[in-house]
């Protein structure tokens, strides 16, 4: 790839990236690739584990600045292009580059360049996911004993992180969403000290991270007896959710597989209460490439891991959100988080 974008020289600043490239998973670290070389700087805390975790790279112990270090090997290279992440370096840092390299050299913005490769998971990644997937479904299960009238959002999202750290976890892979009742129609909402009550949906949105690689699910539940309205709104988006997971194939736009989304709520008169996307890629990072929305022209490929989550959200009433991650397979793709979605009303 750098070849072909005739870059001789790359420089990652990503850490998500490095760990991708290399394995070191530090919180601060630079790499540069040349075609022949690549080389990681760490500082002093993070040698002994660049050497234990960090492949295929020449380690180097930088005291005194990363950058600086990394601008040093390329004035001796006399790199004419570099390119570099102009998406994760702030401004601050590109003139410190740009001083250290005496402005001698060419930078070529090259963002998304690994994510890119990031995309498309090898069959060792799926497996991790699916082990984070298996966990959060296992989780979620577990936790439906603790749903009832009087329980806190805030002590059930406590409830899903203790369990998942029980079960292996590095943690959650973002901060676990519960909303109940009319909260719900926040479809970001944070768990609050609100108590849930007797004839309210309640939407959780969780996942853990294991070895690195993140899970995403939501299921929405209901207390108590549900009424016709009720049943018939969780019926479309469960349709709904059910139809982007069966529309996602190899070569499909990811627009079009937003689109199957938003016609199935369009039948119900729904669609107009859909209003974000309907789906993200997740691995390393919880909301990565490609991204499942209106206009979106990328085409899913196998082994692609996404989401599949269409939700509605009526003020006053509440929401319902059903998600899933799932990985695309040479046929139809294959869900990774796979708690039941038909034990929805406790009673
Ligand atoms: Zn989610
Ligand atoms: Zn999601």
């Amino acid at each position: 790839m750098m070849e072909e974008r005739h870059m001789p020289f790359f420089l990652m600043t990503d850490l998500v990236n490095i760990f991708y490239a290399t394995g070191f998973r530090g919180s601060a670290g630079v790499v540069l690739l040349s075609l022949e070389e690549a080389f990681l700087w760490v500082d002093p805390r993070y040698t002994l584990q660049a050497h234990e975790q960090a492949q295929e790279v020449q380690i180097i112990e930088a005291r005194r600045g990363l950058l600086k270090a990394a601008a040093a090997e390329i004035r001796r290279k006399r790199a004419r292009e570099v390119g570099y992440e102009n998406s994760r370096l702030s401004c601050a840092q590109f003139e410190e580059l740009q001083q250290e390299t005496r402005s001698k050299v060419a930078f070529i913005k090259a963002a998304g360049l690994v994510e890119g490769f990031r995309a498309v998971k090898e069959a060792e990644e799926v497996e991790r996911v699916r082990v984070s997937g298996r966990v959060t479904a296992q989780v979620f299960e577990e936790l439906l004993s603790y749903v009832r009238p009087g329980a806190s959002e805030s002590d059930l999202a406590a409830e899903i992180e203790y369990r998942m750290r029980k079960k292996g976890a590095e943690g959650a892979a973002f901060e676990t969403i519960v909303a109940s009742g009319s909260r719900g129609a926040l479809p970001h909402a944070r768990a609050s000290g609100k108590r849930l009550e007797n004839g309210e949906l309640v939407i959780f949105d969780l996942g853990a991270i294991l070895a690195g690689y993140c899970a995403d699910m939501t299921r929405t539940i209901y207390l108590g007896k549900p009424g016709r309205r009720i049943r018939n709104l969780f019926d479309a988006v469960a349709e709904a959710q059910k139809s982007t997971v069966a529309a996602m194939r190899p070569g499909i736009r990811t627009a079009d597989v937003d689109a199957t989304a938003r016609r199935a709520l369009r039948k119900h008169g729904l669609d107009r209460f859909f209003t974000h996307s309907t789906g993200h890629g997740v691995g390393l990072e919880i909301h990565e490439m490609p991204r499942l929305g209106r206009g979106d022209k990328t085409r899913l490929q196998v082994g692609n891991v996404v989401t599949a989550e269409p939700g509605i959200y009526l003020p006053g009433l509440g929401g319902i959100r059903i998600e899933d991650t799932v990985v695309v397979g040479p046929q139809n793709a294959d869900i990774l988080t796979p708690a039941s979605k038909n034990d929805w009303v406790i009673d």
